[in-house]
């Protein structure tokens, strides 16, 4: 099996089997993102405890690039620090930009490699970008919500 077949097989696998997908609470922010040039959409949920990212839950439609793409950024990122999964999303960001140029580290990135195929075509790689740019959305939106726990009560 030559690479691109294999990474045509894992963007399958992650779209006919999606993982943690479904909207789950609690979450401190959602985001709802469209990728206009191909007709996809998500709506994502972060779910921070301190700076780890707890839970990532979304519901998405569109085309197998996107949902698959989804799933493996749920994969990614859930149990990581903040800071870790936005310096997983600069490496994912750059291996899309980089038109195929870029070699994809597999220790980082994961099934995230399997992209590295869809890079060498500009249209798709805001279909592999959608769901990591409404991550990045939403965490943006969680961090600066401050999000109020239950039993800090309101004393001024
Ligand atoms: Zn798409």
């Amino acid at each position: 099996m030559d690479v691109d077949s294999l990474y045509q097989e894992i963007i399958l696998d992650h779209y006919t089997n999606p993982h943690g997908r479904g909207l789950r609470e609690p979450y401190e922010a959602e985001v709802h993102h469209v990728n206009p040039t191909c007709g996809d959409e998500i709506t994502l949920r972060v779910h921070l405890d301190g700076d780890h990212v707890a839970d990532v839950s979304y519901a998405a439609e569109g085309c197998s690039i996107s949902q698959a793409s989804a799933s493996v950024l749920n994969d990614l990122v859930i149990g990581r620090s903040v800071p870790e999964a936005m310096g997983l999303l600069d490496d994912f960001t750059e291996l899309m930009q980089g038109r195929g140029q870029v070699e994809p580290d597999e220790d980082r990135l994961e099934d995230g490699v399997a992209f590295a195929g869809v890079a060498k075509f500009p249209a798709r790689v805001k279909c592999a970008l959608l769901s990591w740019m409404a991550w990045k959305d939403a965490t943006a939106q969680a961090l600066s919500s401050e999000p109020s726990t239950a039993d800090q009560g309101e004393n001024r």
